[in-house]
């Protein structure tokens, strides 16, 4: 997963976090990310501070339906 940052860039901190395969900078719903945005482990989805994004959500949870079932 990649961040997206709030309007004023890396200084207005993280506003989003995206879904992304591997290390590519374009997320799952569609949105170009910075190359330079924090990155973190997939398994971390939905256990961050900031929001997650809903789209990025339905997909990967579509593509990894094994991990709806982790969560009751
Ligand atoms: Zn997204």
């Amino acid at each position: 997963m990649r961040a997206e940052y709030g309007d004023g860039g890396p200084a207005a901190g993280v506003k989003l976090w995206h879904m992304v395969r591997g290390t590519e900078a374009v997320a799952m719903c569609g949105r170009e990310l910075g190359g330079d945005a924090p990155v973190r482990e997939a398994s971390d989805w939905g256990k961050t501070a900031e929001l997650c994004c809903h789209t990025c959500g339905a997909y990967y949870l579509r593509e990894t339906p094994y991990l709806a079932t982790e969560h009751p």
